[in-house]
C-alpha cells in the first residue's frame, strides 16, 4: 500500500520552553477551532501488557535517528521501575485503535483483538492540561492520529492535550491526586492552577450527566423522566461551554438525541443530531459514520407529516 503524504500544518505552532513544563508547542498566529493541526502515524503500535524487551525488539526495527530519538523522550519517576525502554513507551504512547494479535494459550495459538498504543514522537511533545485545546482521533482506516484545535487557539497559547480524558470529570482535587497516580506530574494547568469551587461544581455536574445518568423514578411516568434527563443534558453541554471543555460535546449531544427520539420528539431529536454533526466535526472531521447515518435519516423522517413537535418542554442551549 502506498502511502500518501500527511497533512502536516507545522507553520502553526513552534517548540518553545514552557515555565514549569520542559518543551512544549506555542501557536504563532492564531488558530480557529476545528483547524487540523497535523497528522501522525505510529512508529509502531503495541498492545496493552507488553514488556521491557518487547519495547526494545520494537525499537530495534527502527531507523538510528528514531532510536536515538526515542532515548529523549520523557520518563516519569512512575515509570521508571518499568525500565527505560517500557516505560518511555507507557509514558508517551496515545490509544491508537485496535489489532489482531497473535497470542498462545496452552498449545493453542490464537488471534485476539486487542487495544493498542502507539508512540508518536510529534504529538509526545504535548504537554498536558486539564483544559485542553487540542483535540485528537485515531483514523482506524488510514491508520493515522489527527490532532485538531478543540477551542480557538490565540497567539502565544501553548497547545495541550489531555492525558487522561477520565480526569477531566473530576474536581481539582480528585484530578491533581488521578494524575499524580496515573501520569506521575502534580498539575499546574490553567484550570488545576488555583481552587475554584465553581469550575469543580460544573465538572460534577458534568459527571453525573455522562457517566452516571439518572434512572427513572418509581412514581415517575417515562416522558417526564426524559423530560429530566433532557433538561440536565441541555443544562450540562451548556456547563461544559462555560468550562471550555469541548471534549465530551458530542457525548452529550448524541446522548439528547437518544433521549428525544426515545420520547418520539422529532423535531428535538433532529436539532441534537445537527448539534453532534457538529461536535465530531470540530474534533475529528465528519468522521462518525454513524451520527451521519442517523442525520440523515431524520432529516427523511421529518419530511413526512409530523404530529409530535417538541414534546420535550426545554429549549436547547446554543
Ligand atoms: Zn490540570
Amino acid at each position: 500500500m502506498t502511502l500518501r503524504p500527511l497533512i502536516q500544518n507545522f507553520d502553526l505552532f513552534i517548540t518553545s520552553n514552557i515555565p514549569g513544563g520542559g518543551l512544549g508547542y506555542v501557536a504563532v498566529q492564531d488558530i480557529p477551532k476545528g483547524t487540523l493541526l497535523f497528522e501522525e502515524r505510529p512508529i509502531f503500535r503495541l498492545p496493552e501488557g507488553v514488556t521491557e524487551s518487547d519495547v526494545r525488539n520494537a525499537l530495534a526495527s527502527q531507523p538510528p535517528a528514531f532510536q536515538q530519538q526515542f532515548k529523549t523522550l520523557f520518563i516519569g519517576h512512575q515509570y521508571l521501575a518499568n525500565g527505560p525502554y517500557l516505560g518511555r513507551f507507557r509514558a508517551n504512547a496515545l490509544p491508537c485503535g485496535t489489532g489482531p494479535i497473535r497470542q498462545v494459550r496452552g498449545n493453542v495459538q490464537e488471534v485476539v483483538v486487542r487495544k493498542l498504543a502507539g508512540l508518536l514522537p510529534v504529538a509526545s511533545r504535548f504537554n498536558h492540561s486539564c483544559l485542553p485545546n487540542v483535540a485528537f482521533q485515531w483514523d482506524s482506516h488510514e491508520e493515522v492520529m489527527r490532532f485538531y484545535a478543540a477551542s480557538d487557539i490565540p497567539t502565544a497559547q501553548e497547545l495541550c492535550i489531555a492525558y487522561d480524558v477520565t480526569s477531566l470529570l473530576l474536581t481539582r482535587a480528585d484530578r491533581r491526586a488521578r494524575l499524580q497516580t496515573i501520569c506521575g506530574f502534580e498539575c499546574h494547568c490553567p484550570a488545576c492552577i488555583v481552587e475554584n469551587r465553581e469550575s469543580d461544581n460544573r465538572r460534577l455536574a458534568l459527571y453525573r450527566a455522562i457517566v452516571q445518568p439518572p434512572q427513572q423514578g418509581p412514581a415517575e411516568t417515562r416522558v417526564d423522566f426524559l423530560s429530566r434527563r433532557h433538561a440536565q443534558i441541555c443544562n450540562a453541554l451548556t456547563l461544559s461551554k462555560l468550562e471550555n471543555l469541548s471534549y465530551y460535546r458530542e457525548t452529550l449531544c448524541f446522548d439528547g438525541w437518544k433521549v428525544a427520539e426515545e420520547a418520539g420528539d422529532r423535531n428535538n431529536a433532529m436539532l441534537w443530531l445537527e448539534k453532534a454533526s457538529a461536535a465530531a466535526a470540530t474534533v475529528g472531521g465528519n468522521h462518525n459514520a454513524e451520527v451521519q447515518r442517523r442525520l440523515d435519516a431524520a432529516r427523511a423522517a421529518l419530511q413526512t407529516p409530523n404530529r409530535q413537535p417538541y414534546i420535550l418542554n426545554c429549549h436547547l442551549p446554543q
